[in-house]
């Protein structure tokens, strides 16, 4: 098997990947070596890096936006068995709507709860529909070089506390905004989320959630002209 980075699918870029791997923040530095947060204590997860906690049943996960203009990709894998994760297809079935509101449960790919959306001080606007950005993605942008990606983020940051997934679910982003137009047109625009908002998730089974702030500098997602910024963490009970 290839490495974290999807080497496999680039081998003309694998040297690179290779240097990449042991400086990239998102598979040597986890938040907590075991992925168990310190409860009450925020966490920073650097500027365009991943990183994956352990959540357990009953517990509170809360993210803050602290620019106000960075989207987090979002996934969960129920840790008893990764092959059951956070479905966005499922969860729309599931709520009869295209994004969660506070005091809906997002379901697995198995519709079972895996996560109750408990705040969220922002506007409400998050996305279900668009996949994780890639290598691939930035290609087909216009990148040559490697640039940073939400996919090799959430597959450093698991390996960051031992853990691997076979394939890599749509997440859920928070705060980003892609308005979907009456005419079935999607356009890319920055959040409308204010600095320091918060989003609280409450965990309906134990599960690992592994988040990414987007470090998609091309397109508007993350505010136009923007840095791409850091994305704080917080266990609660
Ligand atoms: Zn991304």
């Amino acid at each position: 098997m290839g490495g974290y980075i999807s080497r496999d699918r680039e081998p003309d870029l694998a040297a690179s990947f290779g240097a990449l791997e042991e400086k990239q923040l998102s598979v040597s530095q986890p938040l907590a070596r075991n992925g168990v947060l310190q409860p009450g204590k925020v966490y920073f997860i650097p500027a365009r890096c991943g990183a994956a906690v352990v959540l357990e049943k009953g517990k509170m996960l809360t993210l803050i936006n602290v620019s106000g203009l960075q989207v987090c990709d979002m996934w969960a894998f129920n840790t008893s068995d990764p092959d059951e994760f956070l479905s966005m297809e499922h969860t729309r079935t599931h709520l009869g709507r295209l994004v969660p509101v506070v005091g809906d449960s997002m379901v697995s790919n198995r519709r079972n709860e895996m996560l109750e959306l408990v705040e969220d001080t922002s506007p409400g606007v998050h996305d279900t529909l668009i996949a994780a950005c890639d290598i691939n993605r930035y290609r087909q942008l216009g990148v040559s070089e490697y640039h940073d990606n939400c996919v090799d983020n959430l597959r450093m940051a698991l390996l960051a506390i031992g853990k691997e997934v076979s394939h890599v679910p749509s997440p859920f982003n928070v705060w980003m905004n892609v308005p979907l137009d009456g005419d079935g047109s999607l356009t890319f625009v920055p959040p409308v989320a204010k600095r320091d908002d918060r989003i609280v998730f409450k965990a309906m089974m134990t599960c690992y959630v592994v988040m990414s702030c987007c470090p998609q500098d091309i397109t508007a997602v993350n505010g136009v002209g923007s840095q791409t910024e850091s994305i704080g963490v917080m266990l609660g009970d």
